[in-house]
């Protein structure tokens, strides 16, 4: 029986304004409309891997205002169960203003609002009440690192698998290498990690997967193997949130009990195709998926 995945992130609140240009500093730019859509890499993370037909509980914290109202009721019309989303009074629900020039540069400036106050006991909590059932944990480093920490050990003792997301690197993730966690870093944070990827692997002693954009996925073995994935063909409009996607859906593959190939495989196409949509909440449908793997 395939397990559920359990997710800890950020839940987001996203305002998006596409201008001709960026602003430099004290400047103001116009764009036609504001766009305010979910975001948060925990969130993406749990919708893509439920729209990928996992069962998916997330860990979170956003505050009791209108925007977490509706960031909640979002992931809920999404299939994700949000039992174990605290909500905070006294604080706001996360949020980001992301400024884009249309051609492909962006800006970004968030607020942690609640994120900041995921508290770790509450972590261990709901873990301890998941982790049973639970096939796969996915943890990305946007919440406190003691609350990272908490729910990577936890996943240790109980035996269940844990992905770590270092987006952004922080220093808890040094400190966790030893629990041997599935590093998924892009490209910039691999770098930031460690001068080579087989190190990082034998410190681990679990795959590392650096998502590489559109040259698609390297993974890594503890005894040094490499394996390149190319990338899936994409018809890109819209880049944001790809590696959430990647991770929502290696979870969900891994929860299943998929070998990591497979998985790896499949969330690159998965990736591939959320790409494809402007956007950075959503992913395919497991079906949209086999279509494209030609299964
Ligand atoms: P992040 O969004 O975290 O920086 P990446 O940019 O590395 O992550 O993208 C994550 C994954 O999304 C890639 O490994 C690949 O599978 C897929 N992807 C991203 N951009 C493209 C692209 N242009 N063509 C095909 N796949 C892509």
């Amino acid at each position: 029986m395939s397990g559920s995945v359990v997710v800890l992130g950020a839940v987001n609140v996203d305002h998006v304004v596409v201008a001709g240009r960026l602003p430099r500093a004290g400047e103001t730019v116009v764009g036609p409309a504001m766009v305010r859509h979910g975001g948060g890499k925990g969130a993406n993370a749990a919708v893509a891997a439920a729209r990928f037909g996992a069962r998916v509980h997330l860990v979170a914290a956003v505050g009791r205002d209108d925007v977490g109202d509706g960031a909640l009721a979002e992931l809920v019309e999404s299939d994700v169960d949000v039992a174990h989303v605290d909500r905070l009074d006294g604080v706001p629900t996360g949020a980001a203003d992301i400024g884009g020039d249309g051609r492909g540069a962006t800006q970004l400036a968030g607020g942690a609002g609640a994120t900041a106050r995921v508290a770790p006991d509450r972590v261990r909590a709901a873990l301890r009440e998941l982790l049973p059932s639970c096939g796969c944990v996915l943890v990305s480093t946007e919440v406190p690192e003691e609350a990272v920490a908490a729910a990577v050990e936890e996943a240790t003792a109980a035996g269940v698998r844990c992905v770590l997301n270092p987006a952004p690197v922080v220093p808890a993730v040094t400190r966790l290498l030893r629990h041997g966690p599935v590093l998924t870093p892009n490209r910039g944070e691999a770098a930031e990690l460690a001068p080579d990827l087989a190190t990082l692997a034998a410190r681990t002693g679990a795959p590392v997967v650096v998502t590489l954009g559109g040259d698609g996925v390297r993974y890594v073995l503890p005894d040094g193997e490499a394996v390149d994935v190319a990338p899936h063909p994409a018809k890109v409009v819209d880049t944001t949130g790809a590696g959430d996607t990647f991770n929502g859906v290696l979870a969900a593959r891994l929860a299943a009990g998929d070998n990591l190939d497979r998985a790896v495989r499949t969330a690159n196409a998965a990736a591939a195709l959320s790409v494809a949509t402007a956007g950075a909440r959503g992913g395919p449908t497991r079906a949209q998926v086999r279509v494209a793997l030609g299964e």
